[in-house]
């Protein structure tokens, strides 16, 4: 079972790769076929099969030899790793299902962040309409907790993009205000704290290393889904180690 859910996450990441590349063109995630960007060449079943078929190809086209990005094999094993790990910590549950559905839209999000600076809209509204029915399913009258922590989300980076002017943008208020209806008020609050200590780690890493200057902006996308899928499957350890750690609670 274990195998399987890790290949049904491999296929929800190729179809991730789809919307990565589309959405942000503005074309139709529902038109059937996938076609090389190169030589237009109608890419076959037999080449679609996640990661296998990057493989055998050795990351070319098959007809033009043009090079496959390397993101394709990499989203397809993150989507199906992510899924294998949260079926075992949830099992078959609602609560299965709104965590890859966060994952999914987390790693979309990340992608079209890092390769455009975007982070669209259709995917966050999505994800939020979701989120939102699956809490009202699971939690019934607690929903307020995650209505609270979708607040606190999208208020905390919405109060730091109007003071810091640049760097953050409405991409990402959205997107946090998402996540907060996925995981409510305490865990949305240490995904704020994880995705600010990875971002600007990151960043102070890329400006020592002359890979960025003090003034280019690093999208934060890619932060609020590393924050938020460590919140995810952590959040609990990661407070109580903290608490135990610094407060001798
Ligand atoms: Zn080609």
């Amino acid at each position: 079972m274990n195998l399987f859910i890790f290949i049904l996450g491999t296929v929800i990441g190729s179809f991730i790769n789809v919307c990565i590349y589309r959405i942000p063109r503005g074309e139709s995630i529902a038109y059937p076929y996938s076609r090389c960007p190169q030589c237009g060449y109608k890419i076959a079943a037999r080449d679609l099969i996640p990661i296998l078929s990057f493989l055998y190809l050795r990351g070319k086209c098959r007809r033009c030899n043009a090079k496959i990005s390397m993101r394709y094999p990499l989203v397809e094993f993150l989507t199906g790793a992510m899924f294998f790990l949260a079926f075992i910590k949830l099992g078959f549950s609602l609560d299965f299902l709104s965590a890859v559905t966060l994952i999914s839209s987390l790693i979309v999000s990340a992608f079209t962040d890092l390769e455009y600076q975007i982070i669209p809209d259709k995917v966050v509204l999505t994800t939020a309409v979701i989120g939102l029915l699956l809490n009202i399913l699971i939690h019934g009258k607690d929903v307020l907790y995650y209505l609270m922590g979708s607040v606190l989300g999208g208020g905390t980076i919405f109060l730091i993009a109007a003071f810091s002017q640049g760097g953050m943008g409405g991409g990402d208020i959205k997107l946090f205000a998402a996540v907060g209806l996925f995981l409510g008020m305490r865990l949305t609050l240490l995904s704020l704290l994880l995705s600010f200590i990875l971002g600007a780690t990151a960043g102070i890493i890329l400006i020592v290393l002359k890979l960025k200057g003090i003034k280019d902006a690093i999208p934060f996308g890619p932060f609020i889904a590393l924050g938020s899928i460590a919140s995810l499957f952590a959040g609990d350890k990661i407070i109580s180690w903290y608490f135990l750690k610094y407060a001798h609670i």
